[in-house]
């Protein structure tokens, strides 16, 4: 009987679907010791962000055969101590487009609109109508860095805006051109040439402070720079300087060099909007997220069944 251990919450249907696999355990909170002591009567590992999946819980995990990872980042497990050992690592990146296209979307508007500054003045009761005087997303030009799964969905919406898209990308996807009129140019065009820069590509040692000191000066002074891919994508430092400097307009970030931010200069600016980290944090997202681990799960041990020599 396949053994699988849940060590960090995962939606229950994707739990249901597990259970067709074989016995489901289902342990969170559990300290490194605790794991370390359990992990060797399991086949399948699966987890989100918050367990450590470090050598040492491979080398102890003695029957592992898979590592799961509900959502995106693999950065909590050491995949080539588990490549070592063959175990297989599979996660769910394709469940959270929507989500964090949909918050670039949000974002994206809480920027033109001053919609938080709005909220937090009108709160205290305040009636500033002109102080927040905003621009519409109409005939603005989006210049996506990035037309993967979430590049693309984001400038699909951004299409029912009326916006002009731009988009870089070491592989240009025909399909998405052609059905967004969108035109694909090399960074340096496309940081002069935006109203909004928004972030979408994968963090590689090419794509690693990819937005620097030199991008940030190309872009307007009346542009914004959003960021839903990964903190390391943006040099910090070189953003919050042009930031201080109103060199670009303002700028939205979900995600930092360092989580949580709590010593960052960003947090002191007026012309950023921050969130915590929260593109995928949508209850569809985090559904599919589950079920498409349990999918692959279920798979990849009915094909190793499969592959059995047969009688
Ligand atoms: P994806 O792999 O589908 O797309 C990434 C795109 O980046 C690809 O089209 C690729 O060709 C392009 N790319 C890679 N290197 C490049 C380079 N040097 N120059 C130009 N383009 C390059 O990934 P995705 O699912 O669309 O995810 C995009 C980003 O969003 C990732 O960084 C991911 O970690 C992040 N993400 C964030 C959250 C969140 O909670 N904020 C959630 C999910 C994903």
């Amino acid at each position: 009987m396949t053994r699988i251990l849940i060590t960090d919450p995962i939606h229950e249907d994707g739990i249901r679907l597990l259970k067709e696999v074989g016995r489901v355990n289902v342990k969170t909170g559990m300290t490194n010791k605790q794991l370390l002591r359990e992990i060797g009567s399991y086949d399948v590992l699966v987890v989100r962000s918050a367990t450590k999946v470090s050598k040492e819980v491979i080398e102890a995990g003695k029957k592992l055969r898979m590592i799961a990872r509900a959502g995106v980042g693999l950065d909590n497990i050491d995949v080539e101590a588990a490549e070592r050992r063959n175990i297989k690592v599979v996660n769910s990146p394709e469940a959270l487009t929507i989500a964090v296209a949909e918050l670039t979307l949000g974002l994206m508007l809480s920027l033109a609109r001053q919609i938080p500054s709005a909220d937090f003045s009108t709160k205290r009761g305040r009636w500033e109508k002109a102080k927040f005087m905003g621009m519409e997303l109409r005939d603005k030009t989006l210049g996506i860095v990035g037309t993967g799964r979430i590049g693309r969905a984001v400038g699909y919406k951004a299409k029912a805006f009326l916006m002009n898209l731009l988009a870089y990308d070491v592989a240009p996807n025909k399909e998405f051109k052609e059905k967004t009129g969108c035109k694909y140019v090399d960074l340096q065009t496309l940081l002069r040439g935006s109203d909004f820069v928004t972030l979408h590509v994968a963090l590689t040692s090419q794509t690693r402070h990819m937005i620097s000191k030199r991008e940030l000066g190309l872009m307007k002074p009346t542009a914004f720079l959003i960021n839903t891919s990964r903190g390391e994508v943006v040099d910090e430092a070189a953003l919050v300087e042009a930031l201080r400097g109103k060199r670009i307009a303002g700028a939205a970030l979900d995600v930092y060099e360092k989580e949580p931010p709590l010593s960052s200069p960003l947090l002191k600016l007026d012309n950023v909007i921050l969130t915590p980290h929260i593109g995928a944090s949508t209850i569809e997202a985090q559904r599919e997220a589950s079920v498409i681990v349990a999918r692959k799960i279920k798979e990849s041990f009915g094909l190793m069944i499969y592959s059995l020599p047969r009688e």
